[in-house]
C-alpha cells in the first residue's frame, strides 16, 4: 500500500491577492490535481508593461517563476496541438472566470482535462474572443477543452474525488471545492463573499463544509484588512442617490463580468429613466452570462433601454461586429448622441480610459462613477492618473462606490469556525498572519514563498 501523503505545492497566491496556483498530489492515491491556475498580477507588474513589453514564451514564464516548472505541461504550439504531451497532472479546476484564478491555462497542453463550471466557461470563451491583439502565448486559449460541472456533482479523478459547491463572488459561475484525498477532506474556498446579492450561494458552501471532517481548508483571505464593509444593497442605494442627483451624463465605471453590479445599475436605470449604454464587449459578456441555465437574475438584453455604443473610430473583434451586425437599429447610439444627451443616459465602461473620456467629452457637470470589482491590473494604474486628469479638464467630478467580490474579516471567520477544520492555510492574502491571529483557530500553516509546499499526512 502506497502511504497516505498529500503534498500541496503553492505556485501562487502567496502573499498576493490571485495568482492561485495550487497543486495538490496525493502520493496515496497516485493523483495530481491543479486548484485554479491564473495570473499573477504581481509578477506581470514586476517584469512587463502592457503592450510595449510583454510574455514572450513559456521558458521566460518559468523562469520568472510565473508558471512552474513541471515536464508535459505545456502546449507545444499555438496553432497545432496534435503533439501536445500528455500532461502528468490529472485534472485542472479553476474556481471561477477571473483572469487571477484561470489566465495561464492558455499555456497547457490542450490534453489537459479542465474543469469549469458552465458560467465560467460561457465567460472564458466570450473573454477570450475579445482579446485584440494575441501577442503573447499567454492569450492564445484556442485549442483548450472543457469539462463542466454543477454544484454538489462529484468529479472521479481515479479514486480522488472533487466536489464543487457554488459560492457568491462579484462574477457568476464562482465555486469552491471539497476534495476527498487518502488523507481526508481538503477544501478551497476560491474567491468568495456573504454580502452579495447571492450569499445563500456560499451559505450553501458554508453548509457543505459543517458536514464534513475537514482535514485542510485551503482559504481566501483577500479583505481581512481594510474590508469596506458595504454589502450590494447599500451600492444600490448609493448609486440611486447620486445618479438620482445628477443632471448630466453618468459615466459608470465597473468590471464587464461582475453581472450583479450590472443589473443593479440597470435596475437604477429604470427608476431613473435613464437608458444604459453598453459597449459590445460588455454586450457579448452579458450575452455569455445570460445563457447559463438558472442564472438567478436575468435581465432582457433586447429591452430598448440597453443601448449598445457603435464607435467608428475604433477596430471591433469579429464578436463586437457580429454583435452591431445582429442588434436592430434602434438599439445602437452613438458617441455623438452620447456627448449631446447626456442627461438621458448611463454610459456603462470598463477601466475607462483617457480616450473614451476625451470622445464623449462630457458636458461639465457629468459624475464618474468608480464602482469597480477586481481583478485589478497592471495597465490601470498607469493610466487612472491620466483619467484624472481628463476628467478634471471636462469637469466632471468623481464618486468611488463599490462593495467587494470578498468576504470580510468577520465573515472569513465565520466560515472558518463553521468547518471546524484541523488545518488552515490561507492563500490570496497580503497578511496571512494577521488573518490567523484575527481568527485565532486551527493549526495554520502559512506558505511563505512561490513554490512552497507543505506535506499533510
Ligand atoms: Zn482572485
Amino acid at each position: 500500500m502506497p502511504k497516505k501523503v498529500v503534498e500541496i505545492i503553492f505556485y501562487g497566491g502567496v502573499k498576493e491577492i490571485g495568482g492561485n496556483k495550487i497543486l495538490i498530489r496525493d502520493k496515496g492515491l497516485g493523483k495530481s490535481i491543479f486548484l485554479d491556475f491564473g495570473k499573477s498580477f504581481e509578477l506581470s507588474r514586476m517584469y512587463y508593461e502592457f503592450p510595449f513589453n510583454y510574455p514572450e514564451s513559456i521558458e521566460e514564464l518559468i523562469n520568472i517563476d510565473a508558471v512552474p516548472p513541471i515536464q508535459d505541461l505545456y502546449t507545444k504550439s499555438e496553432t497545432n496541438f496534435e503533439n501536445d504531451p500528455e500532461p502528468t497532472i490529472d485534472a485542472f479546476f479553476i474556481s471561477h472566470p477571473h483572469l487571477d484564478h484561470y489566465g495561464h491555462i492558455s499555456l497547457l497542453s490542450r490534453k489537459a482535462r479542465i474543469f469549469v463550471g458552465q458560467g465560467a466557461k460561457n465567460i472564458i470563451e466570450v473573454g477570450s474572443k475579445l482579446i485584440t491583439r494575441k501577442t503573447s502565448p499567454e492569450l492564445n486559449y484556442n485549442g483548450l477543452k472543457f469539462e463542466t460541472f454543477k454544484t454538489g456533482d462529484e468529479i472521479q479523478i481515479g479514486d480522488m474525488v472533487v466536489k464543487p459547491i457554488h459560492v457568491d463572488h462579484s462574477i457568476p459561475g464562482a465555486y469552491g471545492f471539497i476534495i476527498y484525498t487518502s488523507i481526508g477532506t481538503i477544501a478551497y474556498t476560491g474567491d468568495f463573499r456573504i454580502h452579495g446579492a447571492h450569499k445563500e450561494l456560499t451559505e450553501d458552501f458554508i453548509r457543505e463544509l459543517e458536514k464534513e471532517e475537514i482535514k485542510v481548508l485551503i482559504t481566501e483571505g483577500t479583505h481581512v484588512e481594510f474590508s469596506s464593509g458595504y454589502n450590494e444593497e447599500d451600492v444600490r442605494r448609493k448609486l440611486l442617490e447620486v445618479i438620482d442627483e445628477t443632471k448630466e451624463l453618468i459615466i459608470a465605471d465597473f468590471g464587464k463580468s461582475d453581472y450583479d453590479r450590472f443589473t443593479t445599475f440597470y435596475n437604477i436605470s429604470k427608476q431613473v429613466k435613464r437608458s444604459i449604454i453598453v459597449d459590445p464587449k460588455r454586450y457579448a459578456i452579458l450575452q455569455g452570462i445570460l445563457k447559463i441555465p438558472n442564472i438567478r437574475t436575468k435581465v432582457d438584453l433586447m429591452d430598448p433601454d440597453i443601448l449598445v455604443v457603435r464607435d467608428e473610430k475604433k477596430r471591433p473583434t469579429k464578436v463586437e461586429k457580429e454583435i452591431l451586425n445582429t442588434i436592430p437599429d434602434e438599439k445602437k447610439i452613438s458617441i455623438t448622441d452620447i456627448s449631446k444627451n447626456g442627461e438621458k443616459y448611463i454610459y456603462s465602461v470598463f477601466f475607462a480610459s483617457s480616450r473614451d473620456i476625451k470622445k464623449v467629452s462630457p458636458s461639465r457637470g457629468s459624475v464618474y462613477i468608480l464602482s469597480a470589482s477586481e481583478p485589478f491590473n497592471e495597465e490601470r494604474e498607469i493610466s487612472f492618473e491620466k483619467l484624472i486628469n481628463w476628467l478634471e479638464f471636462f469637469g466632471v467630478s468623481m464618486y468611488s462606490i463599490h462593495c467587494s467580490g470578498h468576504a470580510t474579516p468577520n465573515h472569513l471567520k465565520r466560515l472558518i469556525i463553521h468547518a471546524q477544520p484541523e488545518i488552515v492555510i490561507p492563500v490570496h492574502t497580503l497578511r496571512p498572519i494577521l488573518f490567523r491571529n484575527f481568527v485565532n483557530f486551527g493549526d495554520w500553516r502559512i506558505p511563505d514563498s512561490r513554490g512552497s509546499r507543505i506535506v499533510i499526512e
